[in-house]
């Protein structure tokens, strides 16, 4: 509820305990949606999406002015960073400790977007075993001017490949241009197996189908194709949490959805905030597979020259 008592050019508003500045602030001009309603959105799906991102540590987007304006990532806690974000210390290469974030709480995510948050990464790893990922992203990304067909037949292909090595995977439309197929994962590898797994499946592809798939991010070798973006996968780097917003033009949100769901898509950003918070109706597609991990077993990475 908006309180009464603040003046109107800085109105107040309160969620999860938490005050709102600026609470009718328009995020995302021309959608009709206030920093007030996008605290909300993060209470209603908080549960859920606290299921999937807790203990992973964070890269947020913050855009403190709306989208539009200036936006920077933020992967460290700095002092005035609320408290209801958990911390964590991070060994960097340099030898130096940073301190890293993390979500635990439906508060916290509230708190982020009180401070300007619009987008929340997650690492593969979860906390408490930094060097052993639960979840392996295949970022598939396309070409300028390629359609989403051509995003969902890579999707396919992905699944297929894995689904021959026996893991089931779930994508993700990022509500950008592509997909995020992910594999979750019981945590028997280290990230250097889950980095040269990664690697391989993004080659394999790319030699099949050398018109239709790259597995190098250098853009002038994507012409026409996508990009097998298997450097997702590694210590440090991050992909869009499921339920994340981005920010984007109308507010599109990243969704989990069923394989044969995907295949009805005509975009990766059809999803806006109104049906993300539809779909806590169903079962997630995501949260099923997080309860039950697969193994990715050494015989398979054998098998694979891994
Ligand atoms: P799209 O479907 O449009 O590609 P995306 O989220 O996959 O959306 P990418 O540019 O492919 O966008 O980036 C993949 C992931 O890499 C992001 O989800 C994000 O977690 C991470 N990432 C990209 N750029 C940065 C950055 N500057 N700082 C931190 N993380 C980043
Ligand atoms: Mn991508
Ligand atoms: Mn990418």
């Amino acid at each position: 509820s908006v309180s009464t008592e603040t003046p109107l050019e800085e109105k107040q508003g309160s969620v999860k305990q938490i005050k709102i500045s600026h609470a009718e602030r328009e995020v995302f001009p021309g959608a009709g949606f206030s920093k007030l309603d996008l605290a909300h959105y993060h209470a209603q799906i908080g549960e859920r999406m606290i299921k999937i991102a807790g203990h992973h540590p964070l890269a947020l987007l913050r855009c403190p002015r709306g989208i539009g304006q200036q936006c920077f990532f933020q992967k460290h806690a700095g002092k005035g960073f609320p408290e209801q974000v958990s911390r964590l210390a991070i060994r960097q290469k340099n030898g130096k400790t940073a301190t890293g974030m993390y979500l635990t709480s439906i508060e916290a995510l509230v708190a982020c977007v009180q401070m300007g948050v619009i987008e929340f990464h997650l690492w593969g790893n979860k906390i408490d075993r930094m060097d052993r990922p639960d979840r392996l992203v295949f970022d598939l990304d396309p070409d300028e001017g390629l359609d989403f067909s051509g995003v969902k037949s890579a999707a396919f292909e992905v699944r297929d490949w894995l689904a021959e090595l026996g893991l089931a995977s779930v994508p993700v439309v990022t509500g950008g241009k592509g997909v995020h197929v992910c594999v979750l994962l019981r945590r028997t590898l280290d990230w250097q197996q889950g980095k040269d797994f990664s690697k391989t499946l993004a080659q394999t592809l790319a030699h099949r189908y050398p018109q239709r798939y790259t597995a190098s991010s250098a853009k002038n070798k994507r012409r026409g194709k996508v990009f097998v973006d298997w450097l997702r996968n590694s210590p440090g780097a991050s992909a869009v949490a499921p339920y994340s917003v981005r920010a984007r033009k109308g507010a599109p949100v990243a969704i989990p959805v069923q394989w044969d769901e995907l295949a009805d898509l005509d975009s990766a950003n059809s999803f806006g905030i109104r049906q993300a918070v539809k779909r806590l109706d169903r079962p997630c597609p995501y949260l099923i597979a997080m309860q039950e991990p697969q193994t990715l077993s050494r015989s398979v990475l054998r098998k694979l020259d891994i």
